[in-house]
């Protein structure tokens, strides 16, 4: 489905004004940030567009663990190359975006829990992730803060975090760098396509001219499915309004990240003292108007668990409170490939732990869109089409 590129293309692609791109990404998140880059780097002319600006949704409000915990197993080779991106962000973004290694732990406080923390440990080696099951003696000499009634820990020494609003000006920076052109606030209404290119229409409010482009990379995170549809494409997103908690700076009271086995919990102490709270409860929310209202009994749920699991959190007030708004297709893998039956047209999103694994994912699609055999296999968009979402 993919034209083959060579460098040596790149200024016979472009019309006499300069106004034609070799490819143009819509949605400036991780997915869309890395693909756009990638792309520069491989010698194309490139513009990556935006209604907001770069990495304010999913990509910029996320919790920022980089986890192969909480990875699907099967993903697990792809959040271990993102992993070594981040931990190198400096090198390849000029920016870092206060990335930490520190190593996870998930605890089991139940036999059930137990079970899962063996069955999690067991899927994800089998995928490469060094990953072992610890006593809790040995649990708590790495974390001492944990609660007294832990029974087992999965231990992984790869993990970390890092500050997602950081995203956005170290992606910006490195795409200037490449030669990318930004069109932050522009909104893409629509896109016409025909057998020689693509025509990215703008709302009529934001007095942009189409843009015209020989590729289209569609990225826009839970809006992937509007986006889609757009080329006539049906492959049902849903999504999951995530809510997360931070905490006034406190004494430090842990030093790794902390799951839990049933994945209701995530946690880390940034440097500043404050504590992030996630595990995915959900508030209310919808594509259209994204995340409105936090849940009161899914906060104090999130906080209790949390404060369960290291005791010392207990003297925590919260500082603010927010919703984010993340993808997930009917069979919870990614969405990385060919647009299917419309030429020259790409998709990128839809991960599990996406903003773990979005820097390997912008990698491959860029790969694949170049013509270059990509480090591990895409995940073809086609297998969903008309598929309905689970319980739909
Ligand atoms: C609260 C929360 C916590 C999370 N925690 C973690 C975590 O700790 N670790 C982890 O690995 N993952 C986490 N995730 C998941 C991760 O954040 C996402 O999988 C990832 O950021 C998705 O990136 P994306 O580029 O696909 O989408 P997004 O970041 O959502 O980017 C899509 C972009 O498309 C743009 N767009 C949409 N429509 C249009 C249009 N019409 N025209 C132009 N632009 C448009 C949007 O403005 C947006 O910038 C979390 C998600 C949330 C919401």
């Amino acid at each position: 489905m993919n034209t083959a590129f060579t460098p040596g293309m790149v200024h016979g692609s472009q019309t006499a004004q300069g106004s034609r791109f070799d490819a143009v990404v819509i949605g400036g998140g991780v997915m869309g940030c890395s693909t756009a880059l990638h792309l520069a780097q491989g010698g194309m002319r490139v513009a990556l567009v935006d209604r907001g600006q770069l990495c304010r949704e999913a990509s910029g409000v996320n919790a920022g663990t980089l986890t192969l915990h909480m990875t699907r197993a099967a993903l697990v080779p792809y959040a271990m190359r993102a992993w070594q991106m981040w931990m190198d962000a400096e090198k390849w973004l000029g920016m870092g975006v206060l990335e930490t290694h520190v190593p996870g732990l998930t605890l089991a406080f139940t036999e059930a829990e137990c079970e899962l923390v063996e069955l999690r440990a067991k899927a994800r080696r089998e995928f490469g992730a060094p990953i072992e099951v610890i006593s809790p003696e040995r649990a708590r000499e790495i974390e001492p803060g944990i609660h007294p009634s832990l029974l087992k820990a999965g231990y992984c020494e790869i993990d970390g975090f890092a500050s997602a609003y950081l995203t956005g000006r170290a992606f910006r920076h490195a795409l200037l760098n490449a030669g990318v052109e930004v069109l932050e606030n522009a909104p893409v209404e629509g896109i016409d396509s025909s057998d020689t290119g693509h025509a990215i229409r703008f709302a009529a409010a934001s007095g942009l001219q189409p843009l015209q482009a020989t590729r289209i990379v569609l990225a826009g995170g839970v809006w992937i499915e509007n986006m889609l549809a757009w080329l006539g494409v049906k492959i049902p997103i849903k999504v999951l309004i995530n809510q997360l908690i931070v905490t006034e700076r406190i004494r430090p009271v842990m030093r790794t990240v902390l799951s839990v086995a049933n994945g209701l919990l995530s946690l880390k102490q940034f440097a500043n003292g404050t504590v992030l709270i996630g595990g995915g409860w959900q508030g209310s929310g919808d594509r259209e108007r994204g995340g409105v209202e936090a849940r009161p009994d899914n906060l104090v749920g999130n906080m209790r668990l949390a404060a369960y699991a290291v005791p010392a959190l207990a003297e925590a007030r919260v500082a603010r409170i927010w919703l984010g708004l993340e993808a997930e297709t009917a069979d919870a893998m990614p969405i990385i490939g060919d647009v299917p039956g419309v030429k020259d047209a790409f998709v990128v999103g839809s991960a599990h732990s996406g903003y773990t694994s979005g820097p390997f994912m912008g990698r491959i699609m860029a790969q694949h869109i170049l013509g270059q055999p990509t480090d591990l296999p895409l995940f073809d968009p086609a297998r969903l089409l008309g598929m309905p979402m689970p319980g739909a």
